[in-house]
């Protein structure tokens, strides 16, 4: 471990400000970045604590919308009865995240900016193989190696890592916005695009970049339209608790009116789904979304609906069994939400 230096910020802007210097971290829950310091995953000179910063502090509602703090704990969110009712994936997704340790102290600000577990990037240092997040242009070790939990959808040659937060699959289904705070001021960034697929960093010319927050931006919180359908989030893994998903989905569903005298299924009225553990980022399917209005809610009519909408997944030699997986898991989400099962 590499000594520091140790400050606590004093406003959200003075926080931004430290930050110009690229020697400085902020620190929030610290249970992501101290472990990325010990590994050589990263270094600081300079560390800035924002935890007790009350403006960044809080779960309200705002007119329509659900306001989250960014740091509010996994455990805090969990457990809100705002949260609970609004944003039940978002809910879930926190607490089926990590242990009941950690998610008293983990924040929803570092949990969207926590690193992949690909177990070639998180060793020791030094570094035993090549591996390019950790050394651009060194190589991918896992594309070779092992890749049973890595990426199906948006990887390259360069990477082909997984973006494992539960609750950002969440909050990226949910059509949450982060509200960012940076040296020109505040922004939004919509959490369906706030990751980036190793793709989407290749063509925009910076293959290494996980998201599209800058350098020196602070998150300060998120905003959630506030949702009456049925929601879910189905997290498969290989024990009950603190593990991390082999894959998950979030779905949100809500069903058509039942006409009197009618029997069988419901139908879908509208639909969101999104899977994670799958890519860099959580992925949104899009092209199911716009064909489950109408759908029964039957594990048999959703199957096929699914499938289509994954039918551009590219599994590794290793991980095919993602693909089925990962649209078992989107149909328990939605027949959850739906209420179904
Ligand atoms: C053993 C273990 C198991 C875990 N299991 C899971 C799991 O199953 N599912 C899951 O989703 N997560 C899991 N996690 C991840 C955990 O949820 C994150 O480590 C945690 O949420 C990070 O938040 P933090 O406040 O501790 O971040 P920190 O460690 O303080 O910071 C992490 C990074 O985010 C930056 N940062 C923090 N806050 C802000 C902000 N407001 N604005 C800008 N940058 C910021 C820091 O500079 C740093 O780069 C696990 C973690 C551990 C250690």
């Amino acid at each position: 471990m590499r000594d520091f230096a140790y400050a606590r910020a004093g406003t959200a802007e003075s926080a931004v400000r430290t930050l110009a210097d690229p020697a400085t971290s902020v620190i929030a829950g610290g249970t992501e970045l101290l472990n990325w310091f010990r590994l050589g995953i990263a270094a600081a000179d300079n560390v800035v604590d924002i935890g007790g910063l009350d403006e960044l502090r809080g779960i309200a509602s705002d007119g329509d919308d659900l306001r989250i703090g960014a740091l509010a704990t996994l455990n805090e969110i969990g457990e809100h009865p705002l949260v609970t009712q609004a944003a039940g994936a978002l809910a879930s997704a926190c607490l089926q995240a990590a242990s009941a340790q950690i998610r008293n102290r983990a924040t929803i600000g570092g949990n969207v900016l926590q690193r992949t577990r690909c177990p070639y990037f998180r060793a020791e240092e030094p570094l035993p193989w090549p591996c390019n997040k950790r050394d651009p242009g060194s190589g991918c070790t896992s594309l070779a190696g092992r890749h049973e939990r890595q990426a199906i959808f948006g990887w390259t040659q360069d990477c082909v890592a997984v973006q494992p937060s539960d609750p950002a699959v969440a909050l990226a289904m949910l059509d949450a916005q982060a509200d960012v705070l940076g040296p020109a001021g505040p922004r939004t960034i919509p959490m369906r695009e706030f990751h980036l697929t190793q793709r989407e960093a290749a063509d925009a010319g910076q293959p290494m970049r996980e998201t599209r927050l800058e350098p020196g931006e602070l998150i300060t919180g998120y905003r959630l339209p506030a949702s009456a359908d049925g929601q879910a989030y189905v997290k498969v893994r290989e024990r009950a608790s603190y593990e991390y998903a082999i894959v998950s989905a979030a779905a949100a569903v809500r069903l058509d009116p039942v006409l009197p005298g009618a029997c069988g299924a419901g139908r879908i009225a509208a639909a969101r789904v999104a899977l994670g553990s799958v890519a860099q980022r959580p992925w949104r399917l899009t092209l199911a979304e716009a064909e489950l209005p109408g759908t029964p809610l039957t594990r048999e009519a959703l199957i096929p609906v699914i499938e289509r909408a994954m039918a551009d997944a590219a599994p590794l030699p290793q991980n095919g069994f993602k693909v089925t997986m990962a649209r078992n898991a989107a149909v328990r989400a939605l027949l959850t939400a739906g209420g179904a099962s």
